[in-house]
């Protein structure tokens, strides 16, 4: 191991972690906590505060107080200058970040290293946008003289619930949107990786963002998230997470008429023409499903390969996968880490078990690592081929780090095999033809398609899903828009 205990930062030596609400770290009101493991060995890493209706109330409140205190007069120019100097305590304390990331959900910390500069980023394109909420002077056809406009406002009070699989970039979507815009907000992060959002809650109040703005409860999401899902004085709701929890969202967003964004799971087509860059194909498509150890919503996790080329792909792709050194997460070479926990390992073993027993044929992987990780939740890269798109493993999100490779015979076939799924996140082409890639780009229903390339999201741009992956944008003006909400004027000048 090239990281010892004693490397470690201080915050992973503190035995408990409370919420923090108001600008202070506070006990759960009932005085319980819930255990937080690493995945990487199985090892309790700290105890969390178990939140419930009581705590989440608490941050609601000072969530309250604080959208109607100085925050309100804060111009967007403090907060841009705010996000800036949040962006340069981010900088600083980096390496302590991905640190606590990479043991608390698994990530290997060679590559969240190489997200640096993405996240740094995303954080400036935010500190940007505080001068967006700009509304129109618009033309009208009323009898009389009037001017009409339009003016936009903070929604309020924000609740975020945010997944394990990746909180320290996703946790910015509320953070980074609620300051640009002067909202406040609730983040209920997974009680399975908690760590980095509480830590990037302490830098938050060291870089200045005033006491209340933002708030993080913890606990479980049966009650924690379902108790801000519910919570009367919540205005807005970004939530990251599975279908089915999003639509328990839906339901208890009635209460007050939530405004929701929902970002959702995922059944990515990636579609490998006979006429592609093999040489690129492999490694784009490959890390496309393998990358988080498969733990992406929008993970091409089904790979359709035309049939000329079919043989040569999956070879390539199994070596592929057996070339990424799985292992401890703090190894500098590691490339894949372990799944979160010894359930979701378990969930994937059960549809590897399954691809075979419906004739699909396992190709490589598909076995857990033993020896020194044999405590932690490691499973090899894994690859079918053979898949037909009605089999578990073509429909259902798995997320975990198994292909499924289904042959096709014509362009039209690919896009109707592609679209034959309830989810609609992303989708890939590898061709080099473009009139082939702008008919993928055309017909796969889904809220990003990428050519020649798998998974790169920028800040300025964003994602978001159709049918089953939810609705809202994440990133880009329409993520601002979704945190404000628009007044207009009208205006009798006769
Ligand atoms: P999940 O069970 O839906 O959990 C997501 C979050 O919701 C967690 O914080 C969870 O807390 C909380 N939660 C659970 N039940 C809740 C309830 N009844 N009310 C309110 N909150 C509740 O999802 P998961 O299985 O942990 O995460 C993986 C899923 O997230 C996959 O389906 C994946 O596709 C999706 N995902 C989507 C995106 C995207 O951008 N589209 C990104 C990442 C992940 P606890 O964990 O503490 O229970
Ligand atoms: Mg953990």
């Amino acid at each position: 191991m090239s990281i010892s205990q004693g490397n470690l930062p201080a915050f992973l030596s503190e035995q408990r972690h409370g919420h923090l609400i108001d600008g202070r770290m506070v006990p759960a009101q009932q005085g319980d906590w819930v255990d937080s493991f690493s995945p990487a060995d199985g090892r309790l890493i700290a105890q969390l505060a178990r939140g419930r209706e009581a705590d989440v109330d608490l941050a609601v409140r000072a969530a309250r107080r604080a959208f109607e205190g100085p925050w309100s007069r804060f111009t967007p120019a403090q907060r841009q200058k705010l996000l800036i100097r949040v962006h340069d305590v981010i900088e600083q304390h980096f390496d302590e970040i991905v640190t606590i990331e990479s043991l608390d959900m698994g990530a290997p910390l060679t590559r969240l290293r190489g997200a640096r500069n993405g996240l740094l980023q995303s954080i400036l394109y935010f500190a940007s946008q505080a001068h967006h909420a700009g509304g129109q002077t618009i033309p009208n056809s009323l009898a009389g003289r009037f001017t009409t406009m339009t003016i936009k406002a903070p929604v309020g009070v924000v609740g975020g619930i945010i997944p394990w699989n990746g909180p320290l970039f996703s946790q910015w979507g509320v953070i980074g949107a609620a300051l640009a815009t002067g909202c406040t907000a609730v983040i209920k992060p997974a009680e399975d990786a908690s760590l980095t959002v509480l830590r990037t809650a302490q830098l938050l109040l060291e870089a200045g963002v005033p006491e209340g703005v933002i708030n993080v409860v913890t606990g479980l999401g049966s009650e924690a998230g379902a108790a801000l899902a519910r919570h009367p004085d919540v205005n807005r709701l970004s939530f990251t997470g599975s279908t089915g929890t999003g639509r328990e969202i839906i339901k208890a967003s009635a209460v007050n008429m939530k405004r929701l964004q929902l970002e959702l799971g995922g059944k990515s087509p990636d579609i490998i023409f006979a006429d592609a860059d093999l040489d690129r194909a492999v490694p784009g498509a490959g890390m496309g499903v393998f990358g988080n150890s498969g733990q992406v919503c929008f993970a091409g996790t089904r790979i359709f390969v035309e049939r000329k080329i079919q043989e040569a792909f999956v070879e390539r792709l199994a070596a592929f996968g057996r070339s990424l050194k799985v292992g401890h997460p703090l190894q500098e070479d590691v490339i894949l880490g372990p799944l979160i926990s010894q359930r979701q390992l378990e969930r994937v073993q059960g549809f590897v078990q399954q691809g075979s027993r419906e004739g699909a044929q396992l190709v490589s992987g598909g076995e857990r690592l033993g020896g020194d990780l044999a405590q932690g939740y490691y499973l090899e890269p894994t690859v079918f081929s053979e898949v037909h798109n009605s089999m578990a493993i073509a429909q259902e999100e798995i997320f975990g780090p198994v292909a499924s490779v289904i042959s096709f015979d014509t362009p039209e076939q690919a896009l109707a095999l592609a679209n034959q799924t309830e989810f609609g996140l992303g989708g890939a082409v590898w061709t080099s033809n473009i009139k082939t890639a702008m008919n993928m780009v055309h017909g796969i229903q889904a809220g990003t398609v990428w050519v020649n390339c798998y998974g790169a999201i920028d800040p300025a741009v964003g994602f978001g899903g159709v049918k089953n992956s939810g609705y809202g944008w994440k990133g880009g003006t329409t993520h601002i828009d979704g945190f404000l909400y628009q007044k207009a004027v009208v205006i009798n000048t006769d």
